[in-house]
């Protein structure tokens, strides 16, 4: 790309709550810090959509700079992850090694490009320990009840990410009060260790034992890996108050003259069929479930991806299946022989057009016109360029998936109609989980057929396991009970 294409980047900062034009700090380089997950549970649609509209960002960066540098952290030390480990009965590290596979395992899926730096909280005590001396040695910070807090009087500018006064933010924002705190707004920057903690969750300090707060860590990190000043800061909207409000307040004042990052993104919430994803509304989906109930991750990814970024996305049945039948549509195009021909690797840049639009607050709604375009230009002029071009722009984007040529449709993995049937019949997580089971159910009738008892049976032990039921009524139709 010419440098007359990065002068036109622009993206919608929400420290400045405008569309701004991009420039870095340094020329053809991009610095980016994006907040992680904690990893105490696999991902649900909500972090995966998160991951997968900063790994777009990344992969269009990475055709427009000469080098991206691109970090996003690991949150391994967390309340919530001692609570789950206690809860489960095992280690902490037991349970943080777990829920990393999980997630590789799951963002893999969405084909997710792996960021330059991932760096865990326990591997980076000493940076954040040294980033919190600064705070006390600059007078930001106070201890108090063996707890080292963030004093926010102490920044004349904080409230300006959320463009709210201090008193609206006391009034407005749930904020944990507790006595060992000056100010309602000040936050923990390092907590004591409590005598039946897990050992691993425990660090020296030289204010004792005990662990950081989660703020502090993305304000170590960052800087260790992107220094004091850096081109983007992304993450959820959820975290725009207190997370990134408080990691701006922490690195401009231990960073004296330092502006943090230039540019804040925030995409927005999903919801499930219109209400807030929450357990106890059992609405909560993870990726795997999905992927459980034999959704393609490309499938997933593409519906992620299909409204606008700084949009809520509502998750429900219709966007699934559009997405998926935009995939079929794509891959129908392209017979297996010609896709076998093309080297590995060849065809993976995107049509300037694409840079483009997505150089436009990640447009990505042109994106799919124009694909869609391409796409009916081929049918009438099958031209192996421009196939090719075809091709590069689908793997670009992450959503070419050879599991989508005819040739190798396999039922397994189209059963978005399946998965509707369920959600009619009953709205909840559990249609997941049923669907999955009636993929169980129709692979031990299938078994059954062929003879083969012992696989069918097998599979019904193992459904047992799990607390389902299943039960083969004389007129052929086999149901499913939760014990
Ligand atoms: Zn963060």
């Amino acid at each position: 790309m010419s440098f007359e294409s990065k002068k036109n980047i622009k993206i919608f900062d929400t420290l400045t709550n405008q569309l701004q034009d991009l420039k870095t700090l340094e020329e053809n380089i991009l610095k980016i810090y994006v907040c992680g997950p904690t990893v105490y549970d696999r991902p649900h649609l909500g972090n995966a959509r998160s991951i997968v509209v900063y790994d777009l960002f990344y992969r269009f960066f990475l055709q427009i700079f000469d080098k991206v540098i691109y970090v996003r952290n690991i949150t391994d030390v967390d309340d919530k992850i001692n609570q789950s480990a206690k809860e489960q009965n095992i280690s902490i590290q037991e349970l943080t090694q777990k829920i990393l596979e999980f997630f590789y395992q799951d963002i893999n899926a969405l084909n997710v490009l792996k960021p330059t730096f991932e760096p865990k909280v326990t591997e980076n005590i000493p940076e954040i320990i040294n980033i919190i001396q600064k705070l006390l040695d600059n007078k930001n910070a106070y201890i108090e009840k063996g707890h080292v807090l963030f004093d926010v009087a102490s920044y004349k500018d904080y409230g300006k990410l959320s463009n709210r006064k201090i008193d609206e933010l006391i009034s407005g924002a749930r904020v944990e009060i507790a006595d060992y705190k000056n100010n309602p707004l000040d936050f923990v920057l390092w907590k004591p260790a409590s005598p039946n903690d897990d050992i691993s969750s425990v660090f020296q300090s030289p204010w004792g034992e005990g662990r950081p707060g989660w703020h502090i860590e993305c304000s170590a990190m960052s800087f260790k890996f992107l220094g004091e000043n850096f081109d983007i800061h992304g993450g959820g909207a959820d975290l725009q108050f207190p997370h990134h409000e408080n990691e701006i307040a922490q690195s401009c004042s231990a960073h004296l003259g330092s502006n943090y990052a230039s540019y804040w993104i925030h995409n927005g919430f999903l919801t499930v069929d219109g209400e807030k994803m929450s357990k106890s509304l059992k609405n909560f989906i993870t990726v795997n479930d999905l992927i459980k109930a034999g959704i393609n991750g490309s499938t997933i990814r593409l519906m992620l991806l299909s409204s606008h970024y700084r949009k809520p996305f509502d998750f429900n049945q219709k966007v699934l299946q559009d997405s998926q039948k935009t995939l079929e549509k794509f891959h129908e195009i392209f017979d297996e022989e010609f896709i076998e021909k093309i080297p590995q690797n060849q065809s993976n840049k995107p049509s300037p057009e694409i840079l483009s639009f997505l150089g436009d607050d990640l447009n990505f709604s042109k994106v799919l016109a124009f694909l869609h375009l391409q796409l009916k230009s081929l049918k009438t002029n099958n031209d192996s360029q421009k196939l090719l071009e075809f091709i590069g722009n689908l793997k670009f984007l992450g959503i070419f998936d050879k599991k989508f040529i005819k040739n190798n449709l396999t039922k397994s993995d189209f059963n978005v109609e399946n998965f509707d049937q369920q959600n009619k019949s009953s709205k909840n997580l559990a249609n997941i989980d049923a669907n999955f089971i009636e993929n169980q159910i129709a692979l031990r009738q299938k078994y059954k057929a062929e003879k083969n008892f012992e696989k069918a049976d097998e599979i019904r032990l193992q459904l047992r396991e799990s607390g389902i039921l299943i039960e083969d009524k004389p007129n052929g139709i086999t149901t499913f009970s939760v014990k």
